[in-house]
């Protein structure tokens, strides 16, 4: 029986239109609506948005219900896409139902995740077999053992690699630090004929203004030109800031190469709040989200060691607000991306509201802001993977994954702190479905971890 049922399912999942949906979720209605569209900043008032087969149907005045269709009333209430960190390195189920539960339906995991998650939960999500965020996948290569990634030592060797990774359903490569030159141009080249393109770090034999010219579509930190761009990769310059007049070279060479930027102001600005600052890790440790943060997670946030460290950031913070913002004043597409859960206060989701409150600091728009979490996200994957389902946008024929909120948030970014809903793969979750995801959370983790309570802690 159960055979026969899969085998439709599987028929069903062949003759449906749509990517990623899951074969039984009726249609859904959202009804007197205000959509937040974000292709361009703009509120459609009072609309009706139908959800077929985990898509957009239809955007219009007045849609009539489809039979057995569910309808939900958004009466003052705002629909936006759903959003994207395009940077986190949580790897298991239960970090999906935390990301899913703060309006989080697109994550690209940037390096570190197990093949039991890789080849067993991102199918089962990506599938909506099992709750979560839509996820991309990155491989982490370097070319020595010094930050604990897969060495990939010779040219032959990235080939074979950038093979594999395909096979196993990855998305990018991910290059890091001491890669040789050969080796991230084998990369590129291979990944490109593949189409698995490279994205990352700075690579210090070869450095940023190099990687953009050979064609490595995204760079995954705005810190990353500090390191090999403004400054001589491996230079000692302790914690100090570039001059701002380097900026203008830095964005004309990005700007060139039609490259992404992850400019992750919120994870820097983390970074430098508890630099030599105990009582600030201290703080994480109290905050409720505690009880939804992996216990092997909690183990590495107390070993750190972000603490302990001499000088300021503060500087360095300031001068990136500004190249982030000439970035985004020359047009170079930012995409969110938080680094979630690695550093100590970077709790999945709430990192990325983090991280648009960073940009709003620096002179971001609202409109701005989200953008870089919903259609920046969206035009990304695009160019990266062509023909993929639409997203971070709210129209016809995109994925409908949607978040709904009690308030405008582009007027107010706080609007995103407690979604009303979220619409991902077809299914609509509404708030208590969402509160049941983190309590299953909570209560998993409640159940292996002894010892005295956070508060307490
Ligand atoms: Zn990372």
């Amino acid at each position: 029986m159960r055979a026969i049922l899969a085998l439709a399912l599987a028929v069903l999942g062949l003759l449906s239109f749509a990517g990623p949906v899951q074969a039984e979720a009726p249609p859904v209605l959202l009804r007197h609506v205000n959509v937040v569209p974000m292709d361009r900043e703009r509120v459609l008032p009072d609309r009706s948005v139908l959800v077929v087969d985990g898509r957009i149907a239809a955007i219009g005045r007045r849609i009539e219900a489809p039979a057995g269709a569910r309808v939900i009333d958004g009466r003052g209430r705002y629909l936006m896409p759903g959003l994207a960190d395009m940077h986190v390195h949580s790897a298991s189920a239960l970090d999906m139902q935390v990301l899913l539960a703060n309006g989080v339906t697109t994550v690209l995991n940037m390096g570190g995740a197990s093949s039991a998650f890789v080849d067993q939960v991102v199918p089962a999500i990506n599938g909506s077999r099992r709750p979560g965020p839509h996820i991309y996948l990155a491989l982490r290569v370097d070319g020595t053992p010094r930050y604990g990634q897969l060495v990939v030592a010779t040219p032959a060797q990235a080939r074979a690699v950038v093979d594999l990774a395909k096979t196993n359903g990855y998305d990018f490569i991910k290059v890091y630090n001491d890669l040789a030159p050969e080796v991230f141009a084998a990369f590129v080249e291979e990944g490109r004929r593949l189409g698995v393109p490279v994205v990352g770090h700075g690579v210090t034999s070869v450095g940023v203004a190099g990687q953009l010219a050979a064609g490595q579509l995204m760079i995954a930190h705005l810190e990353e030109y500090l390191y090999t761009f403004f400054f001589p990769p491996d230079a000692d310059v302790g914690t100090r800031a570039p001059e701002e007049s380097q900026i203008a070279e830095a964005v004309a060479a990005t700007r060139r190469a039609g490259a992404f930027v992850t400019a992750d102001l919120g994870t820097y600005a983390t970074i430098a709040r508890q630099w030599g600052r105990p009582e600030a890790t201290a703080a994480y440790r109290r905050d409720p989200q505690w009880a939804l943060l992996d216990p092997a997670w909690r183990l590495a946030w107390r070993r750190s060691g972000y603490e302990t460290r001499e000088g300021s950031l503060e500087d360095r913070l300031r001068f990136l607000g500004r190249f982030a913002r000439a970035l985004q004043e020359a047009g170079v597409p930012l995409i969110a991306g938080t680094d979630t859960p690695t550093i100590p206060g970077l709790y999945p989701g709430a990192s990325l509201r983090n991280d648009l409150h960073a940009l709003r600091e620096a002179g971001f728009t609202p409109f701005e802001a989200l953008a870089t979490a919903t259609r920046n996200a969206g035009a990304f994957i695009a160019r990266a993977h062509p023909g993929t389902t639409c997203f971070g946008t709210v129209a016809v024929g995109c994925r409908a994954d949607l978040i709904l909120l009690a308030g405008n948030p582009l007027e107010d970014l706080r609007a995103l702190e407690t979604p009303e809903g979220v619409m991902i793969g077809g299914v609509w979750r509404d708030a208590a479905a969402l509160r049941a995801l983190l309590d299953e959370v909570a209560a998993a983790y409640r159940a292996i971890v002894a010892g005295p309570t956070p508060a307490a802690d």
